[in-house]
Formats: C-alpha cells, structure tokens, sequence
C-alpha cells in the first residue's frame, strides 16, 4: 500500500530488512566501539547537514513554526546523539562487582553491557524526529541493529528520513520500513531482540501480545491524562506563561502537554484572565493567523477533538472554540466548570483543549488525579513547599515536575517513561543505552587448588560440619544481629575451612 507522499514497504521489503538486521548482529559489525561512535556521528551529522529539510518536512506535517521543531526536535535529539557520544565508553565498559565472601579471593565478577541483539522501535508522528531518533541513539551506542518504522501519519517526515538513512548510516544495520498497521503488523510476526513502541495504549496492546509470543522485552512509550494543580497562591503569571506554552506547543499534541487543571474556585478566578492575556501575548487575538501556532495532524484527530469538545456536556468556554476544518485549526480553548465525569474527561485529549476541574482543595485535587489512571507526568504550580510535597507524596506518576512544564523531557540525565497505562521501561541518556542493553552477570574463577580447597565444603558427601562452614559463609548475618566475636570468628573458621579442605584433597 502506499499513500500519495509515502511509499509502504512490501512484504518482501519487510523480510529483507529484518533478515538483513539480524544477520548484522549475528555478524558482530555493530559491535566495536569504534563502529558505533561512527555511526552516532553520522546520525548527529544527517540531523545537522539537514536542518532545512527537516524543519519544512515537519512543517508540512504538522505546521510546526521552526522554533517548535529546533527546540522540540532537532536540539533534544541532538542531545541525545552527543551524550551517547560523549558517554560511550563509559556507558559500555564492564562493571567490576565487589564480590562477596564466598567468592572473595581467586574470583572476578562483573556485568558485561551487552547488545541485545536486532531492535524494532516503532514512533509516532507527533514528534517524528525526536521521538525516532531518542531510541535510535540509543539502540546504536548500545551495540543494537534497529528497524525503525516511522509513523505513517507524518508522511513527508518518514519521506525524508527514507532518503537521508541510506545516505548516513550504514544500511545493513539501520532501516526504514514504513507502512501503517499491516507493515507493522507484519514486522511484529518476527522475533526481535528489543522492540521500543512509542504511541497510543490501544496498539500498545497489540505490540505487547505479539511480543509476548516470542517472549520479546519491550519499552512502551505511551501518553495519558497529566494533570496540572495550581495552588490558589501560585504566581499566577509563571504558571500561565508556561502552562500555555505547555498546552499549545504542537497545538497540545504533546505526550507530556497539561491535559487538565485542577482549581480552586479563588485560584480559577486568579488564573484565568491572566491565562487569557498571555494567549493574546503569545498568538494575537486570532491564533489561527499567527506563524507560531500549529495545526492538529489530520482530519480524524480534527473531527475527534470537535466531538469531545461538542459532547462536553458541562462547562463554559471561556477562551477559544473556534475551529476551520480545511486548516485543520482548533484555537486554543479552556473549558471552565468541567464535570468530573464528563467527555473530556475520559481519553488523554491530546490537542489544543484545556478542561478545568474544580476542587475544594488540594486533598480533594489529590483525590481525583488518583480516581484516574496513572499519568505520564504531574504538573504542580505552588511556591508552597508544603503544598506541592503533599500532592507529590500522594500521587503517582511517569514524572512530576513543579512550577514547569514540558522540560524534564528535556533534560537528558532524568530517565523519562510512564507507570502503568502510561508505559514501561524508560530511556533519554544513558537509560536509553540500558534499554538496549543486556546486562551479562560473568563470573570466572581460578582452578588453583589453594582456593578449590577453600571451597570444597560444597561438594557431597554432604556433612554437617561442611554446612555449618557453608553456612559461616553464605547465610549473610543482617546488621543488627552482628557483635565483635562474630566479626572476628570468621577469620577462625576462614582458617579452619582452609585446614579442613587441605585434609579432603590430600
Ligand atoms: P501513531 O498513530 O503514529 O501510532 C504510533 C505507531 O503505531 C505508528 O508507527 C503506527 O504506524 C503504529 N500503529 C498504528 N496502528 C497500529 C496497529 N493497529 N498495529 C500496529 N501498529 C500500529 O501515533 P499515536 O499512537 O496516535 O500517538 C499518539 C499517542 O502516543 C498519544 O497517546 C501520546 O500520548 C503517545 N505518545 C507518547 C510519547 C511518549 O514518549 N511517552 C510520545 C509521543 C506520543
């Protein structure tokens, strides 16, 4: 199949690229240092070599301004690029472990960091760079060979990267398969090393059932209702300022855009004028004639954003609801006095819409974010210590960020994932190298016969002597039972296991 912009991969495209992925790996090219920091550089240079074409591909997309895609796209993956660089070495070397007293002497332990093997990571197309790139950076430092399948729904985005990957990296270790729910329904018939979803629960589903057949481990990077609480004495201006910078970046196509406020009625009286005057600072009183704002993806999110907001049964617009079909535009618009239970209150809305609840207080704001599923980040607006430990203690949630929005998925040395129906595993920096890693427990041992004897209190005949040594050594004695003849006896019986062993062999 094939849209008017993007040719699919066909079934045989699809065999070769996997086939070729896999025999990559089994090959060992992706993994020497040498090779992956090679290709790193070449995903860094395919980003920087292109800015232009990148920008007006998602602009096609997604009318993203380029300010949005540079800040939102091109510098984060970049980040993620440089860290991996920066880190590599360190990221990959083995970890030596301290090893216990049984294996004291004549023994090395360590963690290898191991490739897992042929990665499919599958992304969406709100963010088509970043949120291809983020994994792919870290499939590479790993050591991995990937599939990468863009999201059809950004089509002159997965276009692009079709043409650059051939260009830049090496093909018989990174390709493009693209498609829509066949294509991938197909690459999820075979069995992956690692397989990294980013996108929406229902197809997480789908991923996970087909990886659960081949046992497959899985990230999934999913989305859900953020909210965001302001305290009725926040700094009401901040909190505008970047709840709307939070609510329109992307025209609030955001996994991590504030899909809600929670408001006291003071607070809501506080807050929504100031809000309204920072949209007009921001996108003029029309936003659908400013450069800066963007537009839904395609007619269905369109028509089903219109259908949340229309079915809403309760509430006033207060700011916004004006929308055009043929520009796919939806102004940015809050809905005061939403009811509890209402439409917009049942999906992650995943848009330019900003329902407000109203609370009694903050236990009461408490009590409803935990009424709902797990969210994948929590926005906390308060100069009130108290106020905001109190909702962050009482909570769950991917990520919680206080007087801020959006930005921790910025910063590269905080993990960045869901909890429950919000996702599984996480990545960014060298989480994202873990992701792909297998962590591969070594432990080698002398033969010399001095630390054999040591150890020979193991081996049958069984008596009860060998397991009261055995005992000494692998019965670890928790802190509070510990006295100074404890400490000291081991070394007696340390002496005595050695006399005994000696005897044995002898
Ligand atoms: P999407 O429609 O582009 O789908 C994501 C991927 O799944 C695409 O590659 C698509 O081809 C594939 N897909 C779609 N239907 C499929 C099917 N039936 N079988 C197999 N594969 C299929 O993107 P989306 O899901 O609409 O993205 C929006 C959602 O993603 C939101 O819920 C958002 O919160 C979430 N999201 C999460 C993150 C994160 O990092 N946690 C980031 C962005 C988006």
């Amino acid at each position: 199949m094939t849209s008017s912009i993007l040719r699919f991969s066909n079934d045989a495209e699809i065999s070769q690229a996997i086939e070729t992925c896999r025999q990559t790996y089994k090959a060992g090219y992706t993994r020497p240092l040498k090779f992956r920091r090679h290709q790193l550089e070449q995903l860094w240079r395919l980003l920087d070599d292109n800015v232009e074409q990148i920008i007006d591909a998602i602009y096609k997309d997604l009318h993203k301004h380029r300010n949005e895609t540079c800040l939102g796209e091109l510098f984060p993956s970049k980040e993620e690029i440089n860290d991996a660089l920066e880190h590599l070495e360190e990221w990959a070397k083995d970890e030596y472990i301290e090893p216990s007293l049984i294996n004291k002497y004549g023994v090395t332990c360590l963690v290898r960091k191991e490739p897992k093997g042929a990665a499919l990571i599958v992304s969406p197309w709100n963010y088509p760079v970043f949120l291809t790139f983020g994994p792919l950076a870290g499939a590479m430092a790993a050591g991995c060979t990937a599939v990468v399948k863009p999201s059809e729904l950004a089509p002159h985005t997965a276009k692009l990267l079709t043409e650059l990957f051939p260009r830049y990296l090496d093909s018989r270790a990174y390709i493009i398969v693209n498609g829509a729910a066949h294509e991938t329904t197909k690459l999820l018939e075979h069995k992956w090393d690692h397989i990294f979803y980013t996108g929406n629960g229902t197809v997480a589903k789908i991923i996970m059932k087909a990886a659960s057949q081949h046992l497959t481990p899985l990230t999934l990077e999913l989305g859900g209702k953020s909210p965001a609480v302001i305290d009725e004495n926040a700094n009401m201006l901040v909190a505008a300022r970047r709840i709307a910078f939070g609510k329109t970046f992307n025209a609030g196509q955001t996994c991590v855009a504030p899909d809600y406020l929670l408001l006291t009625q003071k607070g809501e009286e506080k807050f929504i004028p100031v809000f309204k005057k920072v949209l007009i600072e921001m996108f003029g009183t029309n936003p659908q004639n400013s450069p800066d704002y963007a537009r839904v993806i395609n007619n269905r999110h369109w028509h089903r954003l219109m259908k949340v907001l229309n079915e809403n049964q309760s509430g006033e617009v207060v700011i916004g609801g004006q929308s055009d079909e043929k520009d796919l535009y939806i102004a940015p618009t809050v809905v005061l006095n939403v009811d509890r239970e209402d439409k917009l209150m049942e999906d992650e809305i995943f848009g330019p819409l900003l329902p407000v609840i109203r609370v009694a207080d903050v236990d009461d704001a408490i009590e409803y974010i935990n009424s709902k599923d797990d969210p994948l980040s929590l926005y906390i607006f308060s100069d009130n210590k108290k106020f905001s430990k109190k909702v962050i203690d009482h909570t769950r949630s991917g990520a919680v960020s206080v007087n801020e929005c959006l930005l921790h998925v910025t910063e590269g040395h905080l993990p960045f994932g869901g909890i429950g129906s919000s996702g599984m595993g996480n990545y960014h920096g060298k989480k994202s190298f873990d992701a792909f890693t297998h962590e591969r427990s070594a432990m080698i041992k002398t033969t010399n016969p001095v630390f054999e004897a040591a150890l020979a209190v193991r081996y049958a005949p069984y008596t009860k002597n060998n397991l009261r040594l055995a005992r000494v050594f692998l019965e670890s004695v928790p802190r509070f039972k510990r006295n100074f003849v404890w400490r000291h006896i081991k070394w007696i019986v340390i002496a005595l296991i050695f006399g005994i062993g000696y005897k044995r062999l002898a």
